[in-house]
């Protein structure tokens, strides 16, 4: 059985006024992602880590932000482009790990709600998708509250 890694990363800019969306659920607070998509970063980095485990190029690749059919969009849109695209490659996902970077609101208890999302998104069980949460320490833009970020590595298997 052969298995492949692949990671992801991802950054958005914090501003007032936006819908902080993380992980696929909307979480309460003044602040939002800016982007071209609802700025989910833990779905961006997710799908680049998919994509890259694939051998398929990244989110730009199949998302150009430059066109308009992806303003605004659902990031569970993307995930579930990718999921299509490992399907025909015959690729299965056995486990998702995760770091997500903010400073404020805490994360760790929404976790259940955005592995139900995530998973839901991919069509895999929860428990293959593990969140970890971390601040930055007030150091950097992150840890002055000005952007939210996030790791992800992704495994695959082959069916
Ligand atoms: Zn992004």
């Amino acid at each position: 059985m052969s298995t492949r890694c692949g990671i992801g990363y991802d950054l958005h800019r914090l501003e007032a006024g936006r819908k902080l969306i993380v992980g696929g659920i909307e979480l309460e607070f003044d602040k939002g992602p800016a982007g071209h998509s609802d700025g989910d970063v833990v779905a961006h980095a997710l799908c680049d880590a998919l994509l890259g485990a694939a051998g398929l190029g990244d989110i730009g690749t199949h998302f150009p932000d430059t066109d308009p059919k992806w303003k605004g969009a659902d990031s569970m849109i993307f995930l579930q482009h990718a999921r299509k695209l490992l399907d025909e490659k015959k690729l299965a996902i056995e486990h998702v790990d995760a770091v997500v970077i903010l400073e404020r609101p805490k994360l760790g208890p929404h976790f259940p709600k955005m592995r139900e999302a995530l998973g839901r998104a991919l069509g895999v069980e929860p428990a293959k998708i593990h969140l970890k949460a971390k601040t930055n320490e007030g150091v950097d833009a992150v840890g002055r509250g000005e952007a939210i970020a996030a790791y992800v590595v992704a495994t695959l298997v082959a069916r």
